[in-house]
């Protein structure tokens, strides 16, 4: 018998978002506040990751300038990680100026760096043209380099537990500037800058693993996100990375998820799940309240079906919120029910809001969460919370900057 809630002869601490003070907000409809279309402001400028091949040589015939040099400048930003003027000596001096401000204007102003004291992570504040902050956050890892980034500045999603949630959303990004995280990360590591690059030279190496788990929904700036996959992965233009190296993380868009599927790339799928139960969800996860638990994992299963990639659960341990034996049973009961070798489990400690009601759950139930899934016959590893000493968890280190510069405008 599981420790249900239903259970007489076992007392479950349940802690919810509501019961703890955190409300709601509405639309005027009186559902859930959810922020779907970006806010209209300034848009970033065009850039060439921005656009398909052909659209780059036609971009550079607009502004007067020769279409066939589009493949030279491809060359020193996706391979070289080079966007000063000054290091793309192979181009004619004269005009190499105009090239470059035409197809590679600056996207990206760093306002922070914070790493680790082995120097193995660490996490980068943007800011882009309008202002709007930015996070990505980069971890060698034994065998592999992984960069974290942001998708939107800002999220519409209003999840309680996070602080780029109860920010809103300022605005999609652009796929040039999601691209540029990746390309100014391996800049920092062709220069030696990540860690200990362990005997390997790091001059050969680059980031290898995008996760799209930064700031912001991912499938709610579909196209630009879709963009960027396709310059990382393309061989001839773009970066050349695997896609299998790729997770596209989301919160449950399932109309969204069955159009990743149908696109062909086969990046890895994650979904955010962080409660098997609609009750909670609807709570802790509001985009719920339009696609539920069973949508959102039947979608999932269908992704696997389309792709044959094995999709990801993700699910964020909160203590006395989620983290409870029988939510790992029934989880494991839905996940099975769609089949066997389709899904795996990542639980992840929450790193915790600074303020926030809610912490990581303890390690003996962290533990006990693994371990029924696990014989229930369900992958499931722990993920580990890289990055929690330097304000891991994201919009930290944006919600960190606005305060210390509200403090300073009020000083
Ligand atoms: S957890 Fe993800 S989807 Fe939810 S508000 Fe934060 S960034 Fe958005």
């Amino acid at each position: 018998m599981t420790d249900s809630p239903r259970s007489s002869t076992t007392r479950v601490t349940q802690v919810r978002p509501k019961t703890e003070g955190w409300s709601q907000k509405k639309d005027a409809d009186g559902r859930p506040l959810l922020q779907f279309a970006s806010p209209r402001r300034g848009k970033p400028p065009v850039h060439l990751a921005d656009l398909k091949p052909e659209e780059r040589v036609e971009r550079l015939k607009e502004l007067g300038l020769p279409g066939f040099r589009a493949k030279q400048l491809e060359k020193h930003y996706f391979t070289h990680y080079a966007w000063d003027a000054a290091a793309m000596t192979d181009l004619p001096a004269s005009g190499r100026e105009e090239l470059v401000a035409g197809l590679l204007p600056p996207l990206l102003t760093e306002v922070r760096r914070l790493e680790t004291d082995r120097g193995d992570t660490i996490k980068f504040l943007w800011r882009l043209h309008d202002g709007a902050l930015v996070e990505s956050v980069l971890m060698r890892y034994p065998g592999r380099i992984t960069l974290c980034v942001s998708s939107q500045a800002g999220c519409g999603m209003n999840c309680p537990f996070c602080a780029t949630g109860q920010a809103g959303l300022t605005r999609n990004m652009s796929a040039a500037e999601i691209i540029d995280q990746v390309v100014r990360a391996n800049a920092l590591i062709r220069a030696g800058g990540l860690g200990d690059p362990r005997g390997v030279g790091h001059e050969e190496e680059r980031v290898t693993n995008i996760v799209f788990m930064g700031m912001g929904e991912p499938l709610a700036n579909y196209a630009r996100v879709m963009q960027a996959v396709r310059v990382m992965t393309d061989k001839k233009h773009g970066m050349g990375m695997s896609a299998r190296g790729i997770t596209v993380s989301t919160v449950g868009l399932v109309p969204a998820i069955k159009k990743l599927a149908d696109e062909e790339i086969p990046v890895t799928f994650a979904l955010s799940l962080h409660a098997p139960d609609d009750e909670l969800r609807d709570e802790l996860i509001p985009v719920n309240s339009r696609w539920k638990v069973d949508e959102a994992l039947d979608a999932a299963r269908a992704y696997f079906e389309r792709t044959g990639r094995r999709v990801s659960i993700e699910y964020a341990l909160i203590k006395d919120m989620n983290d409870h034996a029988w939510r790992a049973d029934l989880l494991a009961e839905k996940l099975n029910a769609r089949g066997r070798g389709w899904v795996h489990v990542n639980p992840i400690p929450l790193n915790p809001t600074p303020g926030s009601i809610w912490t990581s759950s303890e390690k003996a139930v962290q533990d006990e969460f693994v371990r029924r899934l696990n014989d229930a016959g369900i992958p499931t590893t722990l993920r580990d919370t890289r990055g929690k000493e330097i304000d891991g968890a994201c919009g930290q280190l944006v919600a960190t900057t606005e305060d210390e510069a509200a403090a300073a405008a009020l000083a």
